[in-house]
């Protein structure tokens, strides 16, 4: 029997042509596909700028730089997100505070959040991570106004939401990471995600400034810009003006993203009709727990349950040949942050949920009958 994981990227003969064509032109690391990808995303986010750097960790990585985090910073994430939302802190020497989560959505609870602020001298704190966790996108106005009110930037952590929004107070609807309300917004393509390159990620923002420093920063602090460079040698020469790294990403993985990036419309409609024949599969069971409310289209990179014997029905469907996962082990609970000072106990809602919460098959490519079979073995084997 095949085999039915979480999440799997979906390729197509087009994508397979688009890298075969770059593998057959001149450059294979950074050249026209870089550009035409940063373009293409930005418009499809709605955002002012793209970065496409060579993950969604080196994303985090370069906003944490330029944003200017260091021993003295202090950030707030949520501790229901992948390690990395948090570990970008950490590159550059900063604080992780988290504050714990909404339990009917799994997001960051931007109550917890004020009272973080509130109960700290002025200047504590230098920013906060929200994640758009499993595609259910963060209230990014309700963040920036909380934000406003502290002299705080934001991060949006928007790795499961290309293609997710919310409307805003003004009856606008806002793209997740369209970067008019986050400062900075970043994105990944690994295989499990949306969009994928095999190793990928994206920045986005509408601030010039910090886009033309990320820009450098991905390469090594480098620039061939006549306007920022202090002396011209002749043609060969370059400045390095920063302390950066090496962040690039490659043409061909570009390639693959623009031609990704052509499906994305119909993968997120193909999620959301699996979405919702889950939804009614699942029905009045008490399973199906994190329904997004009204105005917010849910990008579904994840479809999350809750069941009372989740390691029976993980185990149970593992031996179908279905692979559920977990999202996510609470990060503050992990032994890095743990000897870090934060505790089991600490976020007992986030805790709470990473005891019930199972992740089902949810990919585009997940034909009718899996998703049958899917729907059968849960039914069978979970408890609400
Ligand atoms: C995947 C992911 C990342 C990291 O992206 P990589 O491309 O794997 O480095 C960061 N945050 C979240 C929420 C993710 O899901």
């Amino acid at each position: 029997m095949k085999s039915i994981p979480y999440g799997r990227q979906h390729i197509t003969q087009a994508d397979i042509d688009a890298v075969t064509a770059v593998l057959k032109a001149d450059y294979l690391t950074t050249g026209p596909k870089v550009t035409e990808f940063e373009e293409k995303f930005a418009k499809y986010i709605g955002s002012k700028y793209a970065v496409a750097v060579s993950n969604g960790t080196t994303a985090l990585h370069l906003c944490t730089m330029v944003l200017g985090v260091n021993q003295d910073s202090k950030v707030i994430t949520t501790p229901i997100t992948f390690a990395a939302s948090a570990n970008c802190v950490r590159y550059c020497g900063g604080e992780v505070a988290f504050a714990d989560i909404v339990p009917n959505t799994a997001l960051l609870d931007i109550d917890k959040v004020r009272t973080l602020l509130e109960a700290a001298p002025k200047d504590t704190y230098q920013g906060i991570i929200p994640v758009d966790f499993a595609g259910y996108p963060v209230n990014m106005e309700a963040f920036r106004n909380l934000a406003d009110e502290y002299g705080l930037w934001i991060i949006e952590d928007a790795c499961h939401a290309p293609g997710g929004s919310f409307t805003d107070s003004k009856g606008i609807v806002q793209n997740c990471g369209n970067g008019n309300y986050a400062d900075l917004a970043i994105f990944s393509f690994h295989p499990v995600k949306h969009i994928a390159c095999g190793e990928g990620g994206m920045i986005t923002t509408n601030d010039k400034a910090l886009y033309e420093r990320l820009q450098i920063l991905k390469t090594h602090g480098i620039t061939r810009r006549q306007d920022l460079m202090q002396e011209n040698h002749g043609g060969w020469y370059y400045e390095m003006v920063d302390l950066g790294h090496n962040y690039r990403i490659p043409d061909i993985l570009c390639a693959l993203g623009i031609s990704q990036l052509d499906k994305a419309d119909a993968g997120i409609k193909r999620r959301r009709a699996i979405a919702k024949k889950y939804d009614t599969a699942f029905a009045g069971l008490g399973m199906a727990n994190f329904q997004p409310a009204d105005g917010i289209n849910h990008a579904y990179h994840l479809y999350v349950i809750a069941v009372k014997n989740r390691k029976e029905l993980y185990d149970a469907l593992r031996t179908e040949g279905i692979y559920a996962q977990i999202h996510y082990i609470p990060v503050h609970t992990l032994p890095y942050y743990q000897q870090l000072g934060h505790q089991k106990g600490d976020y007992p809602k986030a805790e709470k949920y990473y005891e019930n919460c199972i992740s089902l098959p949810m990919y585009p490519s997940l034909t009718d009958e899996e998703q049958d079979f899917v729907i059968k073995q849960v039914l069978k084997n979970g408890q609400s």
